[in-house]
């Protein structure tokens, strides 16, 4: 069974202070977790270490000296955020220090053989056997160590290893990423690409079994039997200034304006997909889910072909009925989504054929599918996805098209620009509503999708309570709710099925409930129902769901940014889950 995880993890080796740029690196992971962070250095055969529980500026009290270390910042799974947790660990003898990312599974086992041997942990966590694993079994040599203990470890990991005494580091990849940055007299190992870009844009992805051993001028990649392996170098082709703020106030506020233009590059992507396949099964977690179900009503009303939209964690243990006649999407902005990434190997088990939308190029996912088409957003570093939901929108939209020889219109990108200019006024509308504790969003057809991304946006980053239903749901049970103190967020533009939502929200009304309406500009109408009204431009009616994504983001980031929160690091969450 896979289980991996997230975390972030970076090594340095080379001729500068390894503290700055550990730190610095481990401020760009951040975004995958941040539970705790830690640092350990080298110096005089001497190995240093600075944890603390919470956010790697925490580490910026105290500087380490030395040119060679390994940093951690945690998405905890075993053992409470805590110093004592936090990562690096080290061995009785403070010889050695391990940061890992993953699960080890048979971490109790390991620990009672362990504590036969007389040595305890003194953290919570699974991690933390590894390292004392591994100073039971040095013979003088890390990277033999390392490939012994391995052996032993169940569960994924990414692992970086160093020793008080030697100039290289070691690392180890199953199922988690990790990858090794390639500089001038200085080599790295990191999560992703963002924590070293810094220094260079030279890149070897590590594959699932392969250990690297780095030093200053040297990178040798191994599998686990320790038999040498050739690595291919990659470019980077972003820079970092496309993952900065450009002066926004938030990354996400940044993501949700650049969505025009992305949108635009997504349209450039081509799909060159054999069309012998009689069903079409989405796979995905989260917001890129709810893209998949966008796509289903999408595909399933232009090519009439039967699409099965399937929450990857649910998919990967039920019966699995999917044959070669299949084609199986998976949708992943990171790319690393652990159940996502279990469920594509389980299609391809069944012989389907996949397919993976994703948006980091060479991704664990990417690599793994039979084809990849990538989704063109940019880097992502919001935690509550924005921009990676547009460009996945747009590619099943243009996938839709693709299977019935048709093109898609470029109209979206004009009308997710004017969609924008309402930044303002949604927030004024924030301004009256951010104080509520409770929210339904309703839709039918394509908006119920949008319906369960407004809400899943506004509980992700504001903490309000949000439900979602298809608006013909409401009469068997969540009617029940409405009340005055639980506004309802009404999906409700000018197309085939405005006139039943509309007396949904009739319904509403009837019951006190107080409704902010998503209308088409020029329903005047739909004011009888409204006590707010955010008003969309026309567009066709299957395009809708492009505009009405801008304003349900829009709506979640300035409710949850009046309520102070930390709308790009939302407690809790990590951006990609690498763990099941
Ligand atoms: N399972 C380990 C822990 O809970 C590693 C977590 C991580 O990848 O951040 O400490």
């Amino acid at each position: 069974m896979l289980k991996a995880k997230m975390c972030g993890i970076i090594g340095y080796v080379g001729e500068k202070e390894a503290n700055d740029i550990l730190i610095a690196g481990l401020e760009r992971l951040e975004y995958r977790g941040y539970d705790s962070a830690g640092i350990a250095v080298t110096h005089n055969n001497t190995i240093s270490i600075n944890k603390s529980e919470g956010r790697v500026h925490n580490l910026k009290k105290e500087k380490l000296d030395g040119t060679i270390g390994i940093g951690h910042t945690r998405w905890a799974t075993h053992g409470p955020p805590s110093n004592k947790n936090a990562h690096p660990f080290t061995c009785n003898e403070k010889k050695f220090v391990v940061v890992h990312n993953g699960i080890i599974e048979n971490y109790l086992e390991l620990k009672s053989g362990l504590h036969r041997s007389g040595i305890s942990c003194t953290s919570d966590t699974d991690s933390e056997v590894i390292v004392h694993l591994i100073a039971q079994a040095y013979g003088g040599n890390l990277k033999e160590a390392v490939c012994k203990v391995i052996k032993h470890l169940q569960g994924s990991y990414a692992l970086c290893v160093m020793h008080k005494d030697t100039h290289e580091l070691v690392g180890a990849r199953n199922g988690s990423p990790l990858l090794i940055g390639i500089g001038k007299g200085e080599n790295f190992f990191a999560s992703d690409a963002s924590a070293i870009i810094d220094y260079t844009k030279d890149v070897i992805y590590m594959n699932d079994f392969q250990i690297a051993e780095i030093g200053k001028n040297l990178v040798t990649v191994f599998d686990f039997d320790g038999v040498e392996q050739s690595h291919e170098i990659k470019k980077i082709d972003w820079n970092l200034e496309q993952a900065q703020k450009s002066g926004y106030k938030h990354f996400m506020l940044k993501e949700i304006f650049e969505q025009p233009s992305v949108a635009q590059e997504s349209l450039k992507v081509t799909f060159a997909i054999r069309k012998d396949f009689s069903r079409i099964i989405f796979v995905a977690c989260g917001t890129a889910s709810y893209a998949g179900l966008v796509g289903k009503y999408i595909i399933e009303k232009i090519a009439k072909i039967p699409v099965v939209n399937e929450i990857a964690s649910e998919f990967r243990y039920k019966e699995c009925l999917i044959s070669e006649k299949d084609l199986v999407i998976a949708i992943s902005q990171s790319g690393e989504t652990a159940d996502t990434l279990a469920a594509v190997r389980l299609a391809r088990q069944k012989g389907a054929r996949t397919l993976g939308l994703i948006n980091v190029v060479d991704s664990t996912i990417a690599r793994e599918v039979d084809s990849v088409v990538y989704t063109r957003a940019g880097p992502e570093i919001g935690v509550a996805s924005t921009k990676a939901f547009i460009s996945q929108l747009v590619m099943l939209y243009k996938f839709a098209f693709h299977l019935t020889e048709n093109g898609m219109s470029n109209d979206i990108v004009d009308k997710i620009k004017e969609t924008l200019k309402l930044s303002e006024s949604i927030r004024k509308l924030a301004e009256q509503y951010y104080t509520c504790q409770n929210f339904l969003y309703i839709g039918r057809n394509i908006h119920f999708p949008l319906a369960l991304e407004g809400a899943l946006k506004l509980k992700e980053i504001s903490y309000i309570h949000a439900e979602a239903y298809p608006a013909g749901e409401l009469k068997h049970g969540p009617i029940a709710l409405v009340c005055t103190e639980m506004p309802t967020i009404a999906i409700c533009p000018q197309d085939s099925v405005y006139e039943k939502t509309y007396s949904n929200i009739e319904e509403i009304k009837a019951r006190n409930g107080k409704v902010i309406t998503i209308a088409t500009e020029g329903d005047e109408r739909i004011r009888n129902v409204s006590n707010d009204i955010i008003y969309v431009p026309k567009v066709d009616d299957i395009f809708y769901p492009f505009v009405i994504a801008v304003v349900l983001q829009l709506f979640a980031y300035h409710i949850a940014d009046l309520r102070d929160c930390d709308v790009d690091k939302p407690r809790n969450l990590a951006k990609s889950v690498t763990v099941e």
